[in-house]
């Protein structure tokens, strides 16, 4: 069994976060116990030291914050085992838009193994005193340079290309015509397994999202998209999605991811019976429970800590491309 003691319950309360001057920031549940990551593998020490090489004379350098903390319930829910079948949601048309039933109440993070070996992570992050136009901004901010991508987990990302970093970078369009059918090449660990992939971002309508259930849930955001590994780049392994809207006190983010070769995801993939072969003979094999709760663990460390700083990031840089 590999080691999975990943937190030392020791909460750090609330108050040590830095939540901007935003009056909003009173109404984070201020009973909420907080745990620092006392464990990274050694290969994640290793690409932090030589994170901080580069990033100490950045601008933005004093946000790089290798103290990293996370609220303790939400630690403990991955601990609890994967989740039931029935609690999960497949990439299909009609589960995705589950997400926009209001009524729809989803256990709050999780992970699972389902058909198709196909890895499964669902999450909700609350982000205190943000708004939507902050998460956008982030998208496509961060992009630029290796440096700014290293802030969002410094222990584990490693570097960020854009396809078309003018047209990312130019203000005058709209968010989503920056950063939609503009690839993003990342390269990154989820636990201790360096991945190279190429996220696509797009229209959440053109992932399946009901145009008019979206507008009428609240989400403003969307930072979703389907992903492809590094060495079938023409190919679609995963769905991604990626949910920001505005709630009392802050905003809610809502995450899924499907990794794998669940037959619900052939909708996103080019035609062509070989094509799916080449990926389940590559990617599906790759796929265990251990690398959905790794892939859990991932997230929730790097959304919790992207809440912790984006309000204050976006204040010192929002005005900047
Ligand atoms: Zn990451």
């Amino acid at each position: 069994m590999k080691r999975r003691n990943l937190f030392l319950a020791a909460p750090a309360l609330i108050s040590t976060i830095n939540l901007g001057s935003k009056p909003a920031a009173a109404q984070v549940q201020p009973t909420q116990e907080w745990s620092t990551l006392t464990y990274q593998p050694m290969v994640l020490q290793q690409q932090l030291a030589a994170n901080q090489q580069v990033i100490f004379d950045k601008p933005f350098g004093h946000f790089f914050k290798p103290d990293m903390t996370v609220p303790t319930e939400a630690a403990k829910m991955l601990l609890r085992g994967p989740l039931e079948l029935e609690q999960t949601l497949s990439p299909s048309v009609a589960d995705i838009n589950r997400l926009l039933d209001l009524a729809y109440k989803p256990i709050e993070r999780g992970y699972a193994l389902l058909e198709g070996d196909t890895l499964y992570v669902q999450s909700r992050t609350f982000f205190p005193g943000a708004h939507t136009d902050m998460l956008k901004w982030w998208f496509v901010w961060h992009p630029v340079e290796n440096e700014r991508y290293m802030l969002w987990y410094p222990f584990a990302h490693v570097a960020n290309a854009i396809e078309d970093s003018v047209r990312l970078k130019n203000r005058s369009l709209s968010y989503e015509e920056r950063l939609y059918n503009n690839p993003n090449y990342v390269t990154e660990y989820i636990g201790t397994t360096p991945i190279d992939i190429v996220i696509n971002f797009k229209d959440p309508v053109e992932l399946g999202f009901d145009k008019a259930a979206l507008a009428k849930s609240g989400f403003t955001a969307s930072a979703s998209g389907t992903v492809s590994n590094s060495f079938v780049p023409d190919g679609v392994s995963s769905l991604m999605v990626h949910l920001g809207r505005n709630i009392d006190g802050g905003m809610e983010l809502i995450n899924r991811y499907w990794i794998g070769s669940h037959p619900e995801l052939n909708r996103l993939r080019p035609k062509g019976e070989s094509f799916k072969e080449k990926i389940v003979k590559m990617i599906a094999p790759k796929m265990t429970i251990d690398t959905c709760y790794e892939m859990a663990v991932h997230d929730m460390i790097e959304f919790h800590h992207l809440a912790q700083i984006l309000p204050t990031l976006y204040q010192e840089f929002g005005q900047q491309s």
